[in-house]
């Protein structure tokens, strides 16, 4: 089995690193992530400027291709240009805080993904529910492998990927792995309003998730209570009742 795997945090997170070790255990990994930080990029894609592939040693050894680029840059150019081989698995992560309810729409981690199952690749998203970058990330490696053991003989439509978020928890306080849906939590938006040494005004995001607990099989509230939450996206973006509806629009 061929695993390309990628991520939002950058090529040289640790959350990457510990991904790499888990999917060595199914089968041969290939690198390629963005050489910086890309989290919040959503799907975007690089088309005004070239795109790099420069090797990334790590502990001495050739760990994988930093691009210049968002995740969806590195998915496309790997599966298309890069890699000798189709790979059979893109598995994306581990990313560094949660991508449940609508973080998974501006997640690059989750479109990195996304990319991968457009291209008719079982595809995997896996986020921790901590920014602590010194947190122990071997709860969430096992769950990533769990999941990535069955997603080939899943059969997973084109164009629908797993989400999962492992909670940041002890491992003799993980409850285990539950099917889950996206929740309807959301951001209540604020922006720091600040000055810079010419005095001139700056913004900068800051904000608050309001957790809605509403659906019992949510991915946030899951999580919350200690479970790893497996949710299946996809991108089929119709809204069907709609599209009736304006059916009987006289246009
Ligand atoms: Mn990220």
């Amino acid at each position: 089995m061929r695993i390309l795997v990628t991520n939002d945090d950058g090529i040289d997170s640790h959350g990457i690193l510990a991904l790499v070790k888990s999917m060595r255990r199914l089968g041969d990994v290939i690198v390629v992530a963005p050489d910086r930080q890309q989290s919040a990029v959503g799907h975007a894609l690089t088309v005004s400027s070239p795109l790099r592939a420069t090797p990334f040693y790590r502990d001495g050894a050739m760990f994988g291709y930093a691009i210049n680029g968002t995740p969806a840059d590195c998915v496309k150019l790997a599966v298309s240009t890069l890699l000798d081989h189709r790979p059979d698995l893109v598995v994306s992560g581990i990313n560094h805080g949660s991508n449940t309810s609508v973080n998974a729409i501006y997640s690059g981690t989750v479109s990195a993904a996304t990319e991968g199952t457009l291209m008719g690749i079982p595809s995997m998203a896996v986020s921790v529910t901590t920014f602590d970058e010194t947190h122990d990330m071997s709860l969430a490696a096992d769950v990533a492998y769990t999941v990535a053991s069955r997603l080939h003989s899943l059969n997973l439509p084109q164009g629908t990927l797993l989400n999962v978020n492992v909670p940041s928890v002890r491992a003799e306080d993980f409850k285990g792995i539950r099917v889950t849906r996206q929740g309807h939590s959301v951001w209540e938006d604020s922006y720091d309003r600040r000055k810079d040494p010419m005095g001139r005004e700056y913004f900068w995001l800051t904000g608050t998730f309001v957790s809605v607990r509403e659906l019992p099989d949510a991915d946030d509230l899951v999580v919350a209570q200690g479970y790893a939450a497996v949710t299946p996206l996809h991108y089929e973006l119709t809204n069907f009742a709609v599209q009736e509806q304006l059916k009987n629009v006289q246009w």
